[in-house]
């Protein structure tokens, strides 16, 4: 909990920076998003602050997911049943695995990209300015929870 506190203090300092004036209801969701190692889709985060903000909408969270994306906070998570999902980026780029069942999120980091990032730009012409990775699989919670499943398989 230390740690999501300490995220918050630099998205808090961050979104002072950019010029956002950050609500009460506003807040709460920049405390969620801080405090959770899951992607959450903004329904998940609008059912989360509601009890405490009722004068909060959807709409309001999409906007200050939008916000918190467009300053780096935050990343979209894709996934297959639901739409977009979130998770907050405490150290700036870092590649996402992610759990297919629980949505639980790890990051890692890892250079190996580059000589292929490299490469492409060489072949296409383009000029390569960011990536995604996001690698889906299932945690070792799930692979324990679920183990009765496989063993059918
Ligand atoms: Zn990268
Ligand atoms: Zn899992």
């Amino acid at each position: 909990m230390d740690i999501g506190k300490d995220i918050s203090d630099y998205w808090l300092s961050q979104l002072r920076t950019s010029g956002y004036k950050l609500t009460g209801p506003r807040y709460c969701v920049v405390e969620i998003l801080a405090n959770t190692d899951k992607a959450l889709t903004a329904l998940e985060i609008y059912k989360q602050a509601h009890p405490q903000y009722p004068s909060l909408g959807l709409v309001s969270v999409y906007r200050t997911l939008e916000k918190l994306e467009e300053l780096g906070l935050i990343q979209r998570v894709h996934q297959k049943e639901k739409c977009h999902a979130f998770i907050a980026m405490p150290n700036g780029h870092e590649h996402i695995l992610i759990c297919r069942y629980c949505g639980r999120v790890c990051f890692f980091q890892g250079d190996d990209l580059n000589t292929m990032v490299l490469g492409v730009e060489e072949k296409s012409g383009y000029q390569i300015q960011e990536h995604w990775l996001q690698l889906v699989g299932i945690c070792g919670q799930c692979q324990r929870d679920r183990s009765i499943e496989y063993e059918v398989r």
